[in-house]
C-alpha cells in the first residue's frame, strides 16, 4: 500500500518533471530565438548604416584629388576637416585614408595624440580587401588606439585604377550598450572562436575554447588581437555554434557554483560572426522544480483523498460485514427461538390434547358414575317401588275377582265400575313405569329450558313411595311457570339425591318434614348475568333432621364421602349433584338452618322463553 502510494507519487512527479521540463525549455528555446533575431536586427541596422558610409566617400572628389596629390597640404587639410566632420556627423569612431600602400595620408583624429595620419595600415586585412577592388569589412583591436573597431574599407578609383583606400571604423561598445542589457549573456564571436562583442566586459576578447596554435598564429600575423589576453571564457562544452535545440552547458563562477544556460546561437548578419546568447535556466528549473512539486502535491492529495475513501470504504465493508454477522446471528437466535416455540407450542398442543381427552374421559366416567349413582338410587327406591306396583297389583286383582262376581250376579254397573277402577290402577301404573324408564335412560347433556314445578312433580313420583313409607311430610312450592337452565333427567336427579338424602337424614325425627320451595332471586348483585337481564331461581330442599355436622360440611361434596352404613350409601350423591348443577351454569351449597336441619340451595339460570338449547361445554 506504502509502497504503491510511493510509487504513484514518484511515477506522477516523474512525468511532471519531464512534461515540465519539455515545455519549459521548448518556452526557454522559443524565447531565446526570439532574443538572438532581436540582436541580429539591431547589429544589421548598425551594419547597415555604417556599410555605406565608405563607398559614398570614396566617390568624393576632394578626397580623389587628395590622393591623386598626397603632395598637396591644403588639400590634405581639406579632407582631414571633412573627415572629422563627417566622422562626428555619423557617430563613426575614426574615418580615414590610406593611399595604395597602406599609408594613412589622412584621418579624422588627425589632430589628436593618437593620430593615424602617417600609419602603415598595409597589414590590415581590410585594406587588402578594398585593394582588390571589393567592400572590405574587418574586425580588430586598433594598433594605435587599443580600442576594438569594426572597419569597412572602399578602394578609392581614379579612372579605374585603385588609388587608395578610404576606412571607416566603427565603435563596438556601441553595440555592446544593448547586447549587455539582455536577459542572459549575448555574445559575438568570430570565425575563430573569439568573443568580439558581449555584453560582459570580462567576456570581451576571451575565446570560446582554448584556441590551438594554428589559430594561434594566424591572429599573430594579422595582429587583430592581444593574444595574450585570449583565454577561453569559463563556460564548459561551448562550443562556435549552438545546435538547433540548443545545448545545456554550465559556467564555473566562484562561490556561487556552477551556472547552467540553455546556449543557443545564429549566425550574425556580419560575415563569419555568430550571435550567442546563454540563458540562465534557473528560473525555468525552479519552474520545472516548482511544477513537479505541485504535482507531486496534488498526486499525494490524489493519493490520501483515495487513502481515506479506501479506509471510509473499508470501514463501511466491515461494519457491513459486521452487520450481516448480526443479522445472521440474529436469524439463528430468531430460528432457535422458533424451534423452541414450535417445540413448546407442540408439547401445549398435546397437553391441550391430552387435557380434552381427560377431560373426555372425565366426562364420560362422570356419566357412567351418574348412571351408577341413579341406579343406585332405583336401588335404594326398589322396596318402595316394588310395594307401589304391588298395591295396585292386589288391588287390581281383588277388583278383577270382585268384578267376575258382579258379572255373575248380573251386576253389570258394580262390573264397570270395578273394570273402570282397574284401568285407572294400570294408568298409574304405566305412568310410574315411564317415570322409571326415564330416570334410568342415560340423559343429554345439553342445557335447555326445563320447567321447574314439572321436573319436580316427577321426581317426587319416584321418590313418593319413599316418602311415604318414612311417613315424611313433603311441602312443595314452586311456581308453575319458572323455567331454568338445566336438564330435565340430570335435575330430577339431583332432587331426587336431596329428597333421599333429605329422608335418611330425618329417619330418626318425630315428625319428619321435607320442604321444596323455589323462588326467584332478588335481582341485586349475583343473580343478573353479564348482561344484566337475566334473573336467577333459588331451589331449596330443606329438612328438620339432625342437621350438618362441622366434619360432615368440610367433605360434603367429597366423592365417596358417606357416613351412611355399607351399602345404604356410595357416598357419590351429593358429589354427582355437585357438578350436575356446575354444568348448567348454576351453583349447589349446603348450610344448617337456624331452627335445626340442614338446607341445600341450588342457584340456576332462569330460562328466558326463547332460549335455544346449548351445549354443556359453552357454560361457565
Ligand atoms: P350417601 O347419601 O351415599 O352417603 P351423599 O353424597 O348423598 O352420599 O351424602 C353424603 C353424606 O352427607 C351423607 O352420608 C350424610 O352424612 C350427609 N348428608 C346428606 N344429606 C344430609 C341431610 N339432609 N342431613 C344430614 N346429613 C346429610
Amino acid at each position: 500500500m506504502l509502497i504503491a502510494a510511493l510509487a504513484t507519487l514518484g511515477l506522477a512527479m516523474a512525468i511532471t518533471h519531464h512534461l515540465a521540463s519539455g515545455r519549459y525549455q521548448q518556452e526557454l528555446r522559443e524565447q531565446g530565438r526570439t532574443t538572438l533575431r532581436l540582436y541580429s536586427e539591431i547589429i544589421n541596422g548598425w551594419i547597415s548604416r555604417f556599410r555605406a558610409l565608405a563607398p559614398i566617400y570614396a566617390q568624393n572628389p576632394e578626397i580623389i584629388s587628395a590622393l591623386r596629390n598626397p603632395e598637396d597640404g591644403v588639400q590634405l587639410d581639406l579632407v582631414n576637416e571633412r573627415l572629422t566632420r563627417w566622422t562626428w556627423q555619423t557617430g563613426a569612431a575614426d574615418t580615414y585614408l590610406l593611399d595604395q600602400h597602406g599609408i594613412t595620408i589622412a584621418a579624422s583624429n588627425w589632430d589628436q595624440p593618437i593620430s593615424f595620419v602617417g600609419n602603415d595600415y598595409s597589414f590590415r586585412p581590410y585594406f587588402t580587401m578594398a585593394m582588390n577592388g571589393r567592400l572590405g569589412q574587418y574586425f580588430a583591436l586598433g594598433t594605435s588606439s587599443g580600442k576594438r573597431g569594426y572597419y569597412f574599407s572602399y578602394p578609392v578609383r581614379d579612372l579605374q585604377r585603385t588609388i587608395g583606400v578610404v576606412v571607416v571604423k566603427v565603435s563596438i561598445e556601441q553595440i555592446e550598450a544593448e547586447l549587455s542589457s539582455a536577459q542572459g549573456e549575448v555574445f559575438i564571436s568570430d570565425r575563430s572562436g573569439v568573443i568580439v562583442a558581449a555584453g560582459r566586459t570580462d567576456w570581451r576578447l576571451r575565446t570560446l575554447a582554448p584556441l590551438d596554435e594554428d589559430e594561434r598564429a594566424a591572429i599573430a600575423r594579422s595582429r587583430q588581437f592581444d593574444l595574450d589576453k585570449l583565454t577561453a571564457i569559463p563556460v564548459s562544452a561551448l562550443t562556435a555554434t549552438a545546435p538547433e535545440q540548443g545545448a545545456l552547458v554550465s559556467q564555473q563562477s566562484g562561490a556561487d557554483g556552477a551556472l547552467s544556460y540553455l546556449h543557443l546561437s545564429r549566425v550574425a548578419p556580419i560575415p563569419g560572426w555568430e550571435l550567442h546568447l546563454l540563458q540562465p535556466t534557473r528560473s525555468t528549473r525552479s519552474q520545472i522544480l516548482t511544477a513537479t512539486l505541485l504535482a507531486g502535491s496534488a498526486a499525494l492529495a490524489v493519493i490520501l483523498g483515495a487513502i481515506v475513501i479506501w479506509q471510509r470504504r473499508r470501514r463501511l465493508i466491515e461494519q457491513l460485514v459486521e452487520r450481516q454477522a448480526a443479522q445472521e446471528r440474529l436469524e439463528r437466535a430468531v430460528t432457535a427461538r422458533t424451534a423452541d416455540l414450535s417445540a413448546s407450542n407442540a408439547a401445549l398442543a398435546r397437553e391441550v390434547a391430552e387435557r380434552i381427552q381427560a377431560e373426555t374421559d372425565l366426562r364420560q366416567t362422570q356419566s357412567e358414575l351418574i348412571q351408577a349413582a341413579k341406579l343406585a338410587a332405583l336401588g335404594q327406591m326398589s322396596t318402595s317401588l316394588s310395594h307401589e306396583f304391588n298395591q295396585p297389583l292386589g288391588a287390581i286383582r281383588a277388583y278383577a275377582e270382585n268384578g267376575v262376581a258382579f258379572l255373575d250376579r248380573g251386576n253389570l254397573d258394580r262390573t264397570r265400575e270395578n273394570l273402570n277402577r282397574i284401568a285407572r290402577l294400570t294408568d298409574r301404573m304405566a305412568q310410574l313405569s315411564k317415570h322409571l324408564n326415564g330416570f334410568a335412560r342415560k340423559p343429554r347433556d345439553t342445557v335447555e329450558p326445563v320447567n321447574l314445578a314439572l321436573t319436580i312433580e316427577e321426581a317426587l313420583a319416584l321418590v313418593n313411595a319413599r316418602v311415604e313409607k318414612a311417613g315424611t311430610r313433603l311441602s312443595v312450592d314452586c311456581p308453575a311457570d319458572l323455567m331454568v337452565m338445566g336438564g330435565q333427567i340430570r335435575l330430577q336427579h339431583v332432587l331426587i339425591n336431596l329428597v333421599s338424602n333429605a329422608i335418611d337424614a330425618c329417619e330418626g325425627t318425630e315428625q319428619p318434614q321435607i320442604a321444596i320451595t323455589a323462588t326467584r332471586q332478588s335481582a341485586e348483585g349475583e343473580s343478573r348475568d353479564a348482561n344484566g337481564a337475566e334473573e336467577r331461581i333459588l331451589l331449596r330442599v330443606e329438612d328438620n333432621g339432625p342437621g350438618l355436622s362441622a366434619q360432615v360440611l368440610e367433605k360434603l361434596f367429597d366423592p365417596f364421602f358417606s357416613t351412611k352404613e355399607t351399602g345404604k350409601g356410595l357416598g357419590l350423591g351429593l358429589s354427582i349433584s355437585y357438578n350436575i348443577v356446575k354444568d348448567f351454569g348454576g351453583h349447589l351449597w349446603a348450610e344448617n338452618r337456624m331452627d335445626g336441619g340442614a338446607r341445600f340451595s341450588i342457584s340456576l339460570r332462569q330460562a328466558r322463553p326463547a332460549q335455544q338449547p346449548q351445549p354443556i361445554g359453552e357454560l361457565s
